[in-house]
């Protein structure tokens, strides 16, 4: 059963990331509007994941640690119409078969808060903890009893990079939360958490950066599509700095970035991309966000719309503006 665990944990948490990626979606479900994400080592030492949301309950504690005990699907529907990020139950299980985990968590109806120290999948201690309402998450030791798995890391400061990438990247499709971010004790980024594009734009790339970026507002066939491109004098060598959230999810979609080498074709020399943050909402019936595990890709009804409505708007946009 442990080795089965171990070997499924391998789906979910490839890497520091995926552990970053599922401790902040878990936060944010929870209603968070405070997640401080702290790392050294690039995340393979540690990551530290505090936030402000509901909490779990004592006696829930050990169920989130069993695999699909989650709270966030009662019937195979719901599947459907999934409106949280996560929804399986795997993540904190498989997080705890290949890594030391603490659990510090307490709701805001009880006095006090309670912890958990489960190592390689075994609960070590677990008792009352004083804490303020919310849940803390430290995991340390990635992939120490995964020895293949943890050969397959890159350096720390790869591994940290593609850290601190999600993290603005959450940051830029969630606006109203406030993210800090530190990296090995210095602070990255502290967003703001007033709601307003712009404001974590200026945290995220700069305030020069953040005056080049144009909006983009459009709603067709209902398909809503919502967010900032830049002015092609800031464009960059790489596609890293295009944030696409699907209904509030991170995600990658080739769909997108060919839909913005459609718009600024012409517009950027040859081997440049654009800055562009775009949240696209649409009804989740037409999404099939079970296609991989780590949940970075999600499949699409409309593929083809999605790409010619993107393509159009931000055309538009920029002919709008006096380039
Ligand atoms: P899932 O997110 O797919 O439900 P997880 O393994 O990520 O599964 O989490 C298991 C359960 O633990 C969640 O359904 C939720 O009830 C609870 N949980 C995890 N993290 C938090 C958090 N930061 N705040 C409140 N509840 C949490
Ligand atoms: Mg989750």
């Amino acid at each position: 059963e442990q080795t089965a665990c171990r070997i499924a944990a391998g789906e979910v948490v490839e890497r520091p990331v995926s552990v970053v990626k599922e401790l902040v979606e878990n936060s944010l479900d929870a209603g968070a509007d405070l997640v401080n994400i702290s790392i050294t080592g690039g995340g393979i030492e540690s990551i530290t994941v505090v936030d402000n949301g509901c909490g779990i309950s004592q006696e829930d504690t050990p169920l989130a640690f069993q695999r699909h005990a989650t709270s966030k699907i009662k019937n195979a529907a719901d599947l459907d119409r999934i409106t949280t990020l996560g929804f399986r139950g795997e993540a904190l299980p498989s997080i705890a078969a290949v890594a030391d985990l603490t659990i510090k968590t307490r709701t805001p109806e009880s006095s006090e808060g309670y912890y958990m120290h489960i190592r390689g999948g075994n609960m070590l201690d677990s008792g009352p903890a004083g804490c303020p309402v919310g849940t803390s998450i430290k995991v340390k030791d990635l992939f120490y009893n995964t020895p293949a798995r943890r050969k397959y890391l890159k350096s720390k400061s790869t591994e940290g990079g593609l850290i601190n990438d999600l993290v603005y990247k959450m940051a830029l499709v969630r606006p109203r939360v406030r993210f800090v971010f530190i990296h090995n004790g210095r602070e990255v980024l502290r967003s703001p958490g007033s709601g307003n594009i712009p404001d974590v734009l200026a945290a995220v790339y700069g305030l020069r950066a953040a005056k080049l970026m144009l909006p983009v507002n459009v709603v067709e066939a209902g398909i809503e599509i919502d967010g900032y491109v830049g002015k092609p004098e800031l464009s960059r060598s790489t596609r890293q700095q295009i944030t696409v959230a699907v209904n509030g999810r991170t995600v990658r979609s080739t769909t997108v970035n060919l839909a913005l080498e459609d718009a600024y074709r012409g517009l950027l020399t040859v081997g440049r991309h654009p800055v562009a943050v775009l949240s696209i909402r649409l009804s989740p019936e037409k999404l099939d966000v079970n296609i991989h595990p780590a949940k970075m890709e999600i499949k699409m009804d409309r593929e083809e719309e999605l790409r010619s409505l993107v393509a159009r708007a931000v055309r538009s946009v920029l002919r709008d503006t006096n380039l």
